[in-house]
This record gives C-alpha cells, structure tokens and sequence, in this order.
C-alpha cells in the first residue's frame, strides 16, 4: 500500500502566532518555525509537503481572494495528494470552509480545516492535537481510496462537516459546534467514524468555482428595527442578494411596511434567504402565521443552514448567472450536505 500524500496548507491564524514583546497582542508569524516546535509529525504515517501564504493572516483578514488562492493550491496538487488540510485561523474558519465546499465541486479527497485557540509554541497549546490528528484523519484510506470526499472542519477531538459549523466560543478549546448535524468523527482512545454522516463518492472530476459575488448583506432581525434602518440596508447601491436572520422557525414581524420592503427587494431581482438565528433547528415557513407571508412573497427557505453557510452559498450561486426560478430551486436543495 502506499503512502498516503499530504499537502499542509498554512494561511495563518493563532496556531503559528507569537506574541509581539511592544504591543503584547499576538501576530502571525514564520512557518518553518511553526514547523519545528512539532517533530512529531515526523512520527505520521504518510508523507507531508508543505505551502504557505506569503504574508500568512490572522482570519479576521479574510477576503475571498485568499478563499481562491486556497483553492488553488488545492486544484495544483489535486493529481498529487491524496489528502488537505488548511491551517487558519479559527474567528472565519466556519465562513472560509463553508465557501470552499461549494468552490470545490465533485471533490472526492478530504480536505480539512483546522487551527487552535492558543499559539503552537504555548505549554497549554491546543494545536498540535488539532493538527496531529486532522492530518491522519486526511489520510485515511478505504479501499485504496480516501475515506473523506469532503470538506471538513476539526477542533477540539471533533470532525465535522464545514459548512454545518459556527464558532461558539472565543475561551473554549472546544470553539466550534455543529448543531444540525452529528460529528463525522470523534477522537478518543480510537478513532470512531460515521460513516453514514460521510458524503457519499463522487467520481466527476473536480471543478473548481472561482467566481463569487460579494454584494451581499446578513440582516439580523430585532424587535425594533425600524422601516428607515431597513430599507437603507436593502436599497444599498449594488445590493445582490440578502441573508435575513429571522426569529425561531424563520418568524419575522406581520407589519405591512416591512413585508412591502422585502417583496420589492426581491422584485428587484434581489433574492432573500431565510435562516434562523437560532444555534440549532431549522425554518418552517408556514407553521406560524409570524411566517406565512414570507414564504408567500417568494423568500427562500433557508432551513436549516447555518447563516455562514448560507451567506457562501449565496455568493457562489450568484455568481452562476441562474435565472430566478433556477436560482431559488437550487438555493432549497442541499448541494454539499450543507442543508437537511
Ligand atoms: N484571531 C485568530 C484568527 O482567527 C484567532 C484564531 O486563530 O483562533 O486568525
């Protein structure tokens, strides 16, 4: 059998950060130095190449420029490796994982987000578990094949499927959480795989989609918010598309003013997708009368997608040039398991 191949894909993030000795606060910092301060990885069951951004960027950082240059040491050594994983900072790791499952259409090798919520070279460091095992997760094999065709995101003894994820907590090492879907696989003594929860094999070669649309808005809905704040948000110049965080199972207000707006928005040809803010469940238009009309308008059912992964879903979609109908119909299916 041969080795499994890994390319390690550093862009930054608290994982390969030092504290700066002027200011306290911390920065990204050198790769190989990363390196170093873990010879275990010598100790792996596969061999390790490595990449890194040049100028590696603490999340926050994030644009999705960087999301296609990801993808694109993905797509130059998809022939080569067998398995991925992207070290990144954990504060847009949920936005950042969710738009690469959907950048990267038919993907049928692992690749798997991971990062830690304390600097590789502190004594109490989550890191180099999180690393460790992300990287021999990425390089399970089933039948000479590998095991995960999917995009993932580990933390904390927990795979999860990215685009199920949010960040939960800026002080647990447990930072992540998947409300809507059970962990793919969960690190103990052994490692213990669902491999019901896997996506099943796709044998179509791999596309990468590059083009995304940026002119979005993410509305969360409060008890309060008036007609004037509203409409400047869903009259901005340019707007494309809008994720509108309703209340409990896809609720929002019954003023006349306020469905009026939404439904000029969306006869503008601006579509709205409903998700909750709730942490777990889904939307259920139509089950409270708080709803009826917002599905009756035309918004699209959201269900029970996280908001992160709604938001790339609809950059990605509005960048496929659908007509409207299309546009909604493909928005309601689950493409990469991201929705029930
Ligand atoms: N601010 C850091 C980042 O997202 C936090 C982390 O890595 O956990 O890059």
């Amino acid at each position: 059998m041969k080795v499994p191949q890994i390319l390690l894909i550093y862009t930054g993030g608290t994982i390969g950060m030092i504290k700066d000795f002027e200011t306290g606060a911390l920065k990204a910092f050198n790769f190989d130095q990363l390196l170093q301060s873990i010879p275990e990885l010598k100790l792996l069951d596969c061999e390790i190449r490595t990449v890194s951004f040049d100028a590696p960027i603490d999340s926050s950082n994030m644009q999705p420029e960087y999301w296609i240059q990801i993808c694109e040491f993905i797509e130059e050594g998809y022939a080569k490796y067998d398995g991925f994983v992207v070290l990144h900072g954990s504060d847009t790791m949920s936005y950042s994982s969710s738009a690469l499952s959907f950048m990267l259409e038919h993907l049928s090798k692992p690749v798997i987000f991971t990062g830690s919520q304390l600097p590789i070279g502190d004594l109490r460091t989550d890191a180099k578990e999180n690393l460790i095992t992300a990287i021999q997760i990425a390089a399970l094999q089933d039948n000479d094949q590998p095991l995960i065709q999917e995009v993932c995101l580990y933390f904390e003894y927990k795979l999860y499927r990215a685009n199920r994820t949010t960040k939960v907590s800026a002080e647990q090492f447990e930072a992540f959480d998947s409300p809507n879907y059970p962990p793919l696989v969960e690190s103990g003594v052994h490692l213990s795989i669902d491999k019901k929860a896997l996506l099943p094999k796709d044998n179509t070669p791999l596309i990468v989609r590059k083009k995304l649309e940026t002119h979005i808005v993410v509305i969360k809905l409060f008890p309060g918010i008036t007609e004037v704040v509203l409409s400047c948000m869903l009259e901005s110049k340019g707007i494309k598309g809008v994720v509108l965080e309703t209340f409990g199972a896809g609720n929002a207000s019954q003023s006349r003013w306020f469905i009026n707006l939404l439904k000029a928005t969306i006869a503008r040809g601006v579509p709205i997708v409903n998700v909750t803010q709730c942490n777990g469940g889904s939307v259920q238009m139509g089950n409270y009368e708080t709803s009826v009309a917002l599905a009756d308008i035309g918004l699209i059912n959201g269900k029970d997608m996280t908001t992160e992964a709604a938001l790339v879903k609809m950059m990605y979609l509005l960048g496929q040039d659908l007509d409207v109908i299309t546009f909604k119909r493909t928005f309601e299916t689950s493409l990469r398991g991201e929705m029930a």
